[in-house]
């Protein structure tokens, strides 16, 4: 957080927060989370911090989780799933976003959302433990290609969509993440990827859209993005400065117009070959 507020952070647009459950043998405590929340809340010093609930599942166990053996992990109980079926986890972890909420600017993002109920039991949950009149922000990630083609229909029950790059691209173009042999197929900038953020960007509404992939910290991305209709990205913090930079030096009519080009390129090679208009 510290790097990320040096180097121009405006925010913080994904926290990770299942640092804060891995390799331990039991789930840390609501004051534990809070304590951390809080610490980044401060470092953020008044810029908005989305705090990512629970992203864990069968390629991430957590010790003192019983989950059962799947054979496709990705396609299993992972992200908001994981954490609808073990209630109590997610509840504390609200609990402690709660807390921190009523006097910082915090978010919600809720992972690998898919459907509807995913998000209304995440928020139905989140009003049970939020004191009275306490409004908090709270968003989806978009990592499933469904997810992203129902954007209009979900967007009355959220503030803001972020785009899971990393898992939108996944899942599109069924390259499993960490599979060395099929990595020559998983460049985010392919069209069908494009196309899906497309969606997003156009379905969303009075919703905000943000990219917290790592397409969000791609050169040749960040124009692509923009003309979409992207308005936040969220990168590492050392990639700040950079994307910011670059973000500067562009024009919104121009990134449009690249942005067209790429929807109708065939392959990530070609998008990646499209120049800016002068
Ligand atoms: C993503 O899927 O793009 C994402 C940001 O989440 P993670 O990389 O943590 O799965
Ligand atoms: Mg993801």
């Amino acid at each position: 957080a510290e790097d990320a507020v040096r180097g121009g952070a405006d925010g913080a647009g994904l926290v990770r927060t299942e640092f804060l459950f891995l390799d331990r043998a039991d789930a840390p405590t609501a004051a534990e989370q809070e304590q951390v929340y809080r610490d980044l809340a401060n470092t953020f010093d008044g810029r908005p911090v989305v705090l990512r609930t629970l992203d864990v599942g069968g390629d991430k166990p957590l010790p003192y989780l019983a989950q059962p053996t799947e054979a496709n992990p990705f396609l299993g109980q992972r992200g908001i799933r994981l954490a609808l079926a073990h209630p109590h986890l997610l509840r504390e972890q609200l609990r402690a976003v709660a807390r921190v909420a009523a006097d910082h600017p915090i978010g919600v993002m809720f992972p690998m959302v898919t459907a509807v109920q995913e998000i209304e039991a995440g928020r139905g949950m989140l009003e049970e433990v939020a004191p009275e009149g306490l409004s908090i922000d709270v968003g989806i990630m978009v990592e499933v290609p469904a997810t992203a083609a129902k954007t209009a229909e979900l967007a009355e029950y959220v503030d803001f969509f972020s785009i899971g790059t990393n898992d939108l691209t996944q899942y599109a173009l069924a390259v499993e993440r960490g599979n060395d042999s099929v990595a020559a197929l998983a460049d985010a900038l392919d069209p069908g990827v494009l196309r899906l953020i497309d969606m997003v960007c156009r379905g969303a509404g009075g919703a905000r859209v943000a990219v917290c992939g790592e397409l969000a910290s791609d050169p040749v991305a960040v124009p692509i993005l923009l003309g979409l209709g992207v308005t936040e990205l969220s990168v590492a913090p050392a990639a700040v400065p950079l994307v910011k930079a670059a973000v500067r030096t562009l024009d919104h009519r121009a990134c449009a117009d690249l942005a067209g080009r790429a929807l109708r390129c065939a392959t990530a090679a070609a998008v990646r070959g499209l120049t800016l208009p002068d």
